[in-house]
C-alpha cells in the first residue's frame, strides 16, 4: 500500500460542481489517481489555467496533455473522460526509460512527482538547479527548499549545510509506527511524528570528529503553498494500516515537520489536508476535498462517488 498526501492552505473557492471521473485504458489507475488530485488543488488548476505559454515537445508534450485533461474536467457533461492523451505523452516521454508504458501499471505518487518536475521543465527547460521563476508552479507552490545540517551539543561544531529541495517528502511507515509506538497516550501532532519518524536513527559523527553522535537537523527555508508528503510502505506487515490510519491528522503545521523554520509565513502556516492517494489490492484510487462542497469525493478510475461520514 502507497500513499501520498496533499496538503494545502486554507482560503481558495474555485471549484466546480463534480468533474467527471476518468476513464482509460488498461493499468492507468495511476494516472488517473494523480490527475484527479492535481484537479483538485485550487492552487494548482487556477495557477496552470493562467499560465500564458511554455515550451511544447509535441506528441509527448505533458504540459499540453494535462492541459487538455483539465479543460475537458471543466466543460464536459460526461461523467468519465478518457485521460488517454496524458497517457500516451506520459509513455513518449519515457520511452527510453521504459516507464509509464502503455498498458503496465506504475506508481501513482512517482508519477505525480514527474507531472510536476515536467511542468517545470515545460516552463523553464533553462533552468536545471535552484529554480526562481515566479511562474514555475512546480517550485513556487509545491517544492520545499531545505537544508540538512549537524550541529555538535558537545563542541559546537556545525558542518556546511547542505540544501537541496524536495517536492515529495517521504517518511517511512515503519519508522512513523514505532514512532507511534513509543508515544502512546503522547499527545504528538502529526507534524511531530512525521518529524520523529524521518530522522529516526539518522545519526552522523560530528563535523569536528570529537567523537559525538548527532542527529541530522532539517531547515525548512521557504513557505510552500502544497506539500506533498509520500508513505512509504517498506514493511510486510499488513497490521501496519490501522496505525498509520490513526496516525494521519487533517491539519499540519510545517513548523513541527522540519527541525526548523526559517520563513516568517511557514512558521505560522497550517496546512490543510485535502488529497490523498491510496494503493490497495495492486489499484489505485483517491480521495480529494471538493472545496465549493466542503465534501470529499472518492475516485475510481471512472467511478466518482461523495464520501459520507
Ligand atoms: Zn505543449
Ligand atoms: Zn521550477
Ligand atoms: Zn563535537
Amino acid at each position: 500500500m502507497a500513499w501520498a498526501k496533499f496538503f494545502r492552505r486554507p482560503g481558495g473557492n474555485l471549484g466546480k460542481s463534480y468533474q467527471p471521473g476518468s476513464m482509460l485504458s488498461l493499468n492507468s489507475c495511476f494516472l488517473n489517481s494523480a490527475v484527479q488530485v492535481l484537479w483538485h488543488l485550487d492552487i494548482f488548476r487556477r495557477s496552470l489555467r493562467q499560465l500564458p505559454g511554455h515550451f511544447c515537445l509535441g506528441e509527448s508534450c505533458i504540459f499540453c496533455a494535462l492541459k487538455g485533461i483539465f479543460s475537458q474536467f471543466q466543460h464536459s457533461r460526461e461523467r468519465a473522460l478518457p485521460s488517454d492523451n496524458l497517457r500516451v505523452a506520459l509513455a513518449e516521454a519515457f520511452k527510453d526509460e521504459h516507464r509509464f508504458q502503455l498498458g503496465f501499471m506504475d506508481d501513482a505518487a512517482e508519477c505525480f512527482e514527474i507531472i510536476l518536475q515536467r511542468i517545470h521543465m515545460h516552463i523553464v527547460p533553462e533552468e536545471e538547479n535552484a529554480c526562481t521563476s515566479k511562474s514555475c508552479i512546480t517550485h513556487q507552490k509545491f517544492a520545499m527548499s531545505i537544508y540538512e545540517q549537524v550541529v555538535c551539543h558537545s563542541c559546537g561544531a556545525t558542518s556546511d549545510p547542505l540544501p537541496f529541495t524536495e517536492l515529495v517528502h517521504y517518511v517511512s511507515t515503519t519508522a512513523l509506527c514505532q514512532q507511534m509506538q513509543r508515544r502512546r497516550g503522547g499527545a504528538d501532532s502529526f507534524g511531530e511524528l512525521l518529524q520523529a519518524a524521518s530522522t529516526m536513527g539518522d545519526y552522523r559523527n560530528c563535523p569536528n570528529s570529537c567523537g559525538q553522535k548527532i542527529k541530522i537537523r532539517r531547515v525548512l527555508m521557504n513557505c510552500p503553498e502544497i506539500v506533498i508528503i509520500g508513505l512509504i510502505w517498506d514493511s510486510e506487515q499488513s497490521d501496519q494500516t490501522q496505525d498509520v490510519i490513526h496516525s494521519l491528522g487533517p491539519l499540519l503545521n510545517l513548523s513541527t515537520l522540519f527541525s526548523r523554520v526559517t520563513d516568517e509565513h511557514a512558521k505560522k502556516g497550517e496546512l490543510m489536508l485535502v488529497g490523498m492517494i491510496c494503493f490497495s489490492s495492486r489499484h489505485y484510487c483517491a480521495l480529494a476535498f471538493h472545496t465549493k462542497s466542503s465534501k470529499w469525493v472518492f475516485f475510481d478510475d471512472a467511478t466518482v462517488k461523495e464520501v459520507r461520514k
